[in-house]
Order: C-alpha cells, then structure tokens, then sequence
C-alpha cells in the first residue's frame, strides 16, 4: 500500500494516453500545440505494467484521459488489458466525446464502467470559441452513442469548466439541460493549467457561485462531498437528479487526496499540479523489476505534499499544459 507523509492513500490512478487533441479548448491547450515526440509515449503494453504495479500497491480506480484519448489507436484493447488486473475495481474515460459516436459499443464491450463526456456550452458558436473547432454537435452525438451503448445513471457524466465572461451566463441553462436529459452534470473550477496562459482570479467562477446561479433556477439541497472524491454533488429539491462543483481552486480538496497521475510519456506525478514528474519510461525500457517500478512510484507518493497552491502567491505552474498531463 502507498501512503505519503500525510497519511492519504493512493487509490486512484489516471492514465494519460495521449496529449493530442481534435480540439484546442481555450482552458486547456495552447492554439499551436507541440505534441510529444510519438517514440516517446509508453505503449500499452507499458500503461497497462504501470497499473498492474500501483494495483498491487492498493490502487484500486483507473482513469483514462489524455489529451484526448480516443485518438490513441486501440483503446478498447487497453481497456481490455486494464479489466483484466486484480485488483482493477473500476475503469473510467474522460473524453470529449467526438469520437464516441465510432467506439462507445466497443468501448462497453471492452469492460468501460463509466464515461464522463467534456461540454462546457449548448450554443454552438461559444463551443466553437471555446474549443477553437466546430465541436458542439458532435460532442453531443457522442453523448447520445454512449447511451446507446449502455452508459446511463452514475455511468455517464458531463464535465463543464465555468469561465466568466465566457459561458457563465448559461451556468443554469446547461444545469436545466442536463436535469432534462437525465445526465448528471459537474462543473469544474478554471484552473491555471491551460497552455495560454490566459488564467486569472477574475476568470474563474467560483463553486459558491456556480451553485446559488442554479439554485436559483432550481432549488438545490446542500451538498457534500465524499471523501476522495472531486465533486461536491448537490441533490435538486424536486428529486429530479444532481448536480456537482469540482471546487479545485476555492474549496481545494487536497486533505483526502487519493489520486496519481502517469503522463502518457511515463512521467508519474502525484499530483495534478506537480511542478516535476518521476521518470518511469527510462527503468521500463532498460528493464527494471516490477519491485523497482513499485519503489519509484511508493517514493514518490510518500514525498506528496500537502497540497497545491493555486490560492497563493508562492503558486508555481505545472511544467506543462493540462492536455500533456491528463485531466
Ligand atoms: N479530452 C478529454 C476531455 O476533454 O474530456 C479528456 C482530457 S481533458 C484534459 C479532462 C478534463 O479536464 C475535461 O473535462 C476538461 O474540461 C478539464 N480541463 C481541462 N483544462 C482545464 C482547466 N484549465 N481547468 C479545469 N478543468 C480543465
Ligand atoms: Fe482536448 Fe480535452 Fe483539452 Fe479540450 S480539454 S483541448 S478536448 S484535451
């Protein structure tokens, strides 16, 4: 089992496949991105000995996101990988979901037990700035593929970033949406990861006032947060469904942190906002055991800090945009 300094342990891990994107999201990548050199990326078979270690280390979730990870060519194959790891409790994706309209039976077939679909507005003009591409159609004909495919319930997500001046005037309209729909929604607080280094205070929405924007609409029940968990969910009063804040920056939940992080070039991070990464694909191509992966990556997590400092002056970026880390 792997425990840092403050007695959290690691539970989950998100895998990064990939840090190419058919998107170029405004909160996430710069407009020209310089990809990862492709000999560089661990192969599947690589990802899928990273997490048969940490699983034998108690980590028990996996996330696959990217980047965006349906670009990476046989994906339902690694997730079949992943199914088959003792220990593997649950496989989720992160995804934009224009892709999924090709690989959402195959990726249910697979073992996928649940998807999370990225949509940050229903116009298709501010999805079109947003994302720097026509996307809005299509990510919400990868919704509907999904739940062809069977994703449905606590299986299928939404994800939206709140920015001001950007899609905040539509907080409620996207909650209205998704309780209509049935989906269950969560929006996530800017955070300084994007590669344009467009961030500031004034951008982001804060998770309070995320919440009384629906809950003016839509009249909420206090939420709680689970511990380990992201999102803070809020029940609707009238019983039609939920809806979740990720307060990264204003309500950070580092205290229960649980999570790891393996960039899709073999850099193992304990956090999302590490500013350096341990080096996993060097000992994995000279051929370390599987007890030296395990003491690389227990080290690490035992020298985890306490927590980011998005909040504070002394907060210092990551080297590297959210897409090459993994979100
Ligand atoms: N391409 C996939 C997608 O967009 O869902 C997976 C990768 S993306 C990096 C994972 C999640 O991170 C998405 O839900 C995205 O909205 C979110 N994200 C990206 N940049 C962010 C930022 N600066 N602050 C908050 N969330 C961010
Ligand atoms: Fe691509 Fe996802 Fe980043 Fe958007 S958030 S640019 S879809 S990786």
């Amino acid at each position: 089992m792997w425990k840092d300094g403050f007695g959290r342990r690691a539970r989950k891990l998100r895998i990064s496949v990939t840090d190419r994107c058919n998107l170029r999201c405004v909160y996430c990548m710069p407009a020209q991105p310089e990809w990862l050199p492709k000999s560089g990326l661990l192969t599947f078979e690589e990802l899928a000995r990273v997490a048969r270690v940490a699983a034998k280390a108690g980590v028990e979730r996996f996330r696959i996101t990217g980047g965006e990870p349906l670009l990476r060519r046989g994906l339902p194959e690694f997730i079949v990988i992943l199914r088959s790891i003792p220990g593997a409790r649950s496989i989720a994706m992160t995804t934009n979901g224009l892709l999924l309209p090709e690989f959402a039976a195959a990726l249910r077939d697979a073992g996928l037990d649940r998807v999370t679909v990225s949509l940050d507005s229903l116009d298709r003009d501010r999805a079109r700035a947003l994302t720097r591409r026509d996307s809005r159609d299509g990510t919400l004909a990868g919704i509907e593929a999904a739940r062809a495919a069977g994703f449905s319930g606590p299986a299928l997500k939404i994800n939206a970033v709140a920015m001001r001046g950007v899609n905040d005037a539509e907080i409620s309209q996207l909650a209205g949406w998704a309780r209509d729909e049935g989906l269950s929604l969560r929006f996530i607080e800017f955070m300084p990861l994007e590669g344009d280094r467009i961030w500031s205070r004034d951008m982001l929405v804060p998770a309070e006032e995320i919440v009384s924007r629906i809950a003016k609409d839509y009249p909420l029940e206090p939420g709680v947060r689970e511990p380990g968990e992201t999102c803070e969910r809020f029940a609707y009063r009238d019983g039609r469904g939920e809806v979740g804040v990720i307060a990264s920056v204003t309500r950070a939940f580092c205290g229960d942190c649980d999570r790891i992080r393996l960039t899709a070039d073999g850099g193992f991070r304990t956090c999302l906002f590490a500013t350096e990464a341990r080096d996993l694909r060097g000992p994995l191509r000279s051929g370390a055991s599987d007890e030296e992966l395990a003491a690389l990556m227990g080290s690490a997590v035992r020298l985890k800090g306490p927590g980011h400092l998005v909040a504070s002056p002394a907060f210092k970026r990551p080297d590297r945009a959210m897409n090459a880390i993994g979100g």
